[in-house]
């Protein structure tokens, strides 16, 4: 239920009419604790929001029309068209999915239905995780868990601060913890250069370290940490440029803290083979709970790709780039990844969903298109069918899983638009089907 209250906002001037304790989907740390007045011009963050949650929430979202070949018509007319396309197509290809949870789940029901494969946007990132997981496992915390008890923060060759602005204000900075009003001063390491620090900052702080290596060398210098860490230290004076000193110095710290926590976002190791860094950094992990305590933390999973992924999972099996052509959920992380597809010509429908940010706009394609997508999304060709959607926690209620997967949170309707949710256009679709 919507919380209408008397509330503050910037400079704490009290607001009438803020919505408080609002969750926020525009990425995947989902902070549950914005505030939001609604006025005739629609929204507007106006407590604890950053950019991309602006950006998200104060945006016009009035207008838009459904279309089919680029004239506007009316929803009906929009769901017969894309319905038709569904049906003629013999392997349609169900991209983005930037969605909650009601509306992955629809997206798989129609996969399955029209026999077609399901992939997120972002999955290429997200695999650079599945990979490390499926194959060796891993020893992961969570958000609360990190704020309350992590001593020591390293993180690995990622931009966090880019992906989540507010990730170093809520976890890392907090001036309590569960266990303490006065908790000890926290080290904060950065390995990599050029990642944004500015964010670091407040009384919890100690010091801040940087590793300097460029991004793609990240894997010598967590693979030569890896090796301190195991007792086999390495020989040369340097690793990747940075001195093996300072690296021994961090084996040491990590292997003397009460729980250090190794912090990386997947899309920010956009490098081959960046998964070997997942892995490594998994494995140490692992070697330093022999003796002590320590753990993972995965960023990443912004336009509701953590949603995509665990509603792929428990509906088929699988994480996402699964393919229902043969009448049963077939997965190849490979096989079925669509960019891979299009690319090489397999596929003769796509049907893009992108509800929360203009940004994830579909690829270029000459096969016929079906958008579902947030007013404004970036689209390179005009698809066969356009219908505009409402984003969850906007402009209809939700519920949506948290980056660290513990946690699904539900979104509120802030009444922005009556825009659809797609969830109830893609049940339209399936039931025309
Ligand atoms: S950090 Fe992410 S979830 Fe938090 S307010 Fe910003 S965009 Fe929203």
């Amino acid at each position: 239920m919507t919380n209408w209250t008397q509330a503050k906002g910037p400079g704490e001037t009290p607001k009438s009419n803020a919505i408080t304790d609002v969750a926020c989907p525009f990425c995947g740390l989902v902070c549950d604790d914005l505030e939001i007045v609604r006025d005739d011009n629609g929204l507007h963050v106006v407590k604890n929001g950053c950019e991309k949650a602006i950006a998200g929430f104060d945006r016009n979202v009035d207008g838009a029309k459904p279309q089919v070949d680029g004239r506007d018509v009316d929803i009906g007319t929009a769901i017969q068209a894309a319905t038709a396309l569904i049906r003629k197509s013999s392997l349609p290809l169900y991209g983005g999915l930037g969605t909650d949870v009601d509306g992955i789940r629809a997206v798989m029901a129609l996969a399955d239905k029209s026999g077609g494969v399901v992939d997120h946007a972002l999955s290429e990132a997200q695999y650079r995780n599945f990979r490390v997981m499926q194959t060796r496992g891993w020893i992961m915390t969570t958000l609360t868990e990190a704020r309350n008890r992590a001593d020591v923060i390293i993180v690995v060759g990622s931009d966090i601060q880019k992906l989540h602005p507010r990730f170093f204000e809520r976890i890392v900075n907090v001036d309590e913890s569960l266990f303490s009003e006065t908790p000890p001063k926290r080290t904060v390491y950065f390995i990599g250069k050029g990642l944004d620090q500015s964010a670091v900052k407040g009384p919890r702080i100690g010091e801040i370290i940087t590793l300097p290596c460029e991004i793609d060398r990240v894997g010598e210098v967590i693979g030569a940490l890896a090796a301190e860490v195991k007792g086999t230290p390495v020989t040369h004076d340097t690793v990747a440029g940075v001195p093996i000193a300072d690296i021994r110095a961090l084996a040491e710290r990590c292997q003397s803290s009460a729980y250090p926590v190794f912090v990386w976002a997947p899309p920010s190791l956009a490098f081959p083979n960046a998964d070997l860094v997942v892995s490594t950094v998994s494995d140490l992990v692992k070697d330093l709970n022999v003796k002590g305590r320590a753990a993972g933390l995965a960023l990443g999973g912004n336009e509701g790709s953590i949603s995509a992924a665990a509603v792929a999972s428990w509906q088929s099996g699988y994480p996402l780039r699964v393919s229902f052509a043969s009448g049963k959920p077939d997965y190849d992380f490979l096989r079925y990844s669509i960019p891979r597809m299009l690319a090489n010509g397999e596929g003769d429908a796509l049907v893009w969903l992108a509800s929360f940010t203009p940004d994830l706009g579909p690829p270029a394609t000459k096969i016929p298109t079906v958008v579902l997508g947030t007013p404004g999304l970036k689209l390179p060709n005009p698809p066969a069918v356009f219908i505009p959607v409402g984003t969850p926690g906007a402009d209809h209620a939700g519920r949506i899983i948290r980056v660290d997967n513990v946690v699904s949170l539900p979104l509120r309707n802030l009444g922005r638009s009556n825009l659809p949710k797609a969830s109830d256009i893609f049940a339209a679709i399936e039931l025309a089907l």
